[in-house]
């Protein structure tokens, strides 16, 4: 092992033979470090030059992992069509992007060739920090509103990676804490709670996922 690196949600263990293992922990899975034990679940086992051992352990097997020439990676399969980390989006190149798209915004924001790796929570909470409907069609954003999403979903992003990591059922850290984002929702999994503007929040179902939004303060 040479490195780890991340694109999207796929993380990235380089290794010095010039291949680099890619892989995707789907909904529930987790790299166990130096386990007494292999459990059921663990599919993988690596073991480093130092000896420390890793075990990829997936329940539900929703992950992939894949070996890929490193020097590949940037355009392999589906990390190739990627579009660029959520830290690093342009306004004017999102714009460009999402015009003429009918697609209500949210559910383009989830597509990872437009942005890698942003999940329901933060996409959700970005635009009520935007002041954005989920339902607006992405092609008819002003500008205006393209650049308050843009600054919404960095500052969203860093405030989570600042908490620990979002939370899930199945999230834990390397150390099997939950991560501590989840207390600062403002509208994630907040249904018939109060938003801040003193409006309700409300979920409706957009693309097979749940949107949580304020009707009173997202237009
Ligand atoms: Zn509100």
């Amino acid at each position: 092992m040479t490195g780890l690196g991340r694109r999207g949600k796929y993380g990235l263990i380089h290794t010095d033979r010039g291949d680099t293992l890619v892989f995707h922990l789907g909904m529930s899975g987790k790299w166990r470090i130096d386990p007494q034990d292999l459990l059921p679940h663990d599919h993988l086992l690596i073991e480093t030059e130092e000896g420390t051992r890793l075990a990829l352990n997936d329940p539900r097997r929703f992950g992939s992992v894949d070996l890929v020439p490193t020097d590949e990676v940037e355009e392999w399969g589906p990390v190739g069509e990627l579009g660029p980390e959520p830290t690093q989006l342009d306004p004017e190149w999102l714009r460009e992007r999402l015009r003429g798209r009918s697609a209500p915004i949210k559910t383009l924001l989830l597509d990872q060739r437009i942005v890698a790796g942003l999940g329901n929570i933060y996409v959700c909470e970005a635009l009520h920090r935007a002041r954005i409907g989920p339902r607006r069609a992405a092609g008819r954003l002003s500008r205006d509103s393209i650049g308050r999403l843009v600054a919404a979903i960095g500052e969203v992003i860093a405030e989570a990676v600042e908490a620990g990591g979002s939370t899930l059922r199945d999230f834990a850290r390397p150390d099997g804490e939950l991560g501590y984002f989840s207390k600062r929702f403002a509208v994630y999994d907040r249904e018939g709670r109060a938003c801040a503007c003193g409006g309700k929040v409300r979920r409706i179902v957009q693309g097979g996922r749940s949107t949580f939004y304020c009707p009173k303060c997202q237009r």
